[in-house]
């Protein structure tokens, strides 16, 4: 079902990056969703997974990885941890993740479906992602998997010359799909369709 869902799913609507169909076809994606749904882990569908939160369409997680450029030595920063799964899709190619996850629930569960996936170079973090650590040495991409009312711009300090961000930017209801590139020190952004995401709550989101 996995190897479908890359091929048709995925490949079948244009994502060609080999490192994300690779990482795709190899993370269990049923162990990120609840056990009574992991029938439906490999349809083309977002799905709840508790807290009024969902793990996001398998196309979507492809689209936006493919959009951060990951190399085997990025360090990469998640805001919205949800079920861990983007988080493992990302490790899969990247040499480390940190991801913030506000619900602490949420954050316990990520953590025990990346254990169970075998999953070592994650590591989350319970608190609001909207005001993250910087990292020594600075992030290569950074991915919002939650709506966000503006460009993220108080990510771009903490970001490497060339760093990429993927954010969904617009409406509670409403995004579009947004990437911006650090390019000498200036932000490129680009926009890539529209998409719908749970709200990015947090002093940086929209009001708790
Ligand atoms: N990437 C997830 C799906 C994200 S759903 C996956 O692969 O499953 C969005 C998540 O963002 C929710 O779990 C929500 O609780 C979290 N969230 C919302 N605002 C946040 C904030 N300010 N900091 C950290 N997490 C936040």
């Amino acid at each position: 079902m996995r190897s479908a869902m890359v091929r048709y799913q995925i490949e079948g609507r244009g994502i060609t990056d080999d490192n994300v169909l690779r990482a795709m076809g190899e993370v269990p994606r049923h162990l990120f969703v609840p056990e009574q749904l992991s029938g439906s882990a490999y349809t083309d569908a977002p799905l709840p997974i508790g807290y009024g939160q969902t793990i996001s369409q398998p196309y979507m997680v492809a689209i936006m990885t493919e959009l951060l450029e990951l190399k085997v030595s990025d360090i990469v920063l998640e805001l919205g941890t949800g079920s861990g799964y983007q988080a493992a899709v990302i490790a899969g190619i990247a040499e480390f993740v940190r991801s913030y996850e506000r619900i602490p629930e949420l954050a316990e569960y990520a953590r025990q479906n990346l254990e169970r996936a075998g999953i070592s170079n994650v590591e989350v973090i319970c608190s609001d992602g909207t005001n993250p650590d910087p990292y020594d040495g600075g992030y290569d991409a950074a991915i919002v998997t939650a709506a966000s009312p503006a460009i993220p711009e108080y990510l771009f300090p903490l970001m490497n010359e060339g760093g990429r961000i993927v954010a969904p930017v617009g409406g509670h209801y409403m995004q579009d799909l947004t990437k911006i590139r650090i390019e000498g020190g200036e932000p490129l952004i680009t926009y890539h369709g529209g998409c719908r995401f749970v709200p990015l709550l947090g002093i940086r989101g929209w009001n708790e």
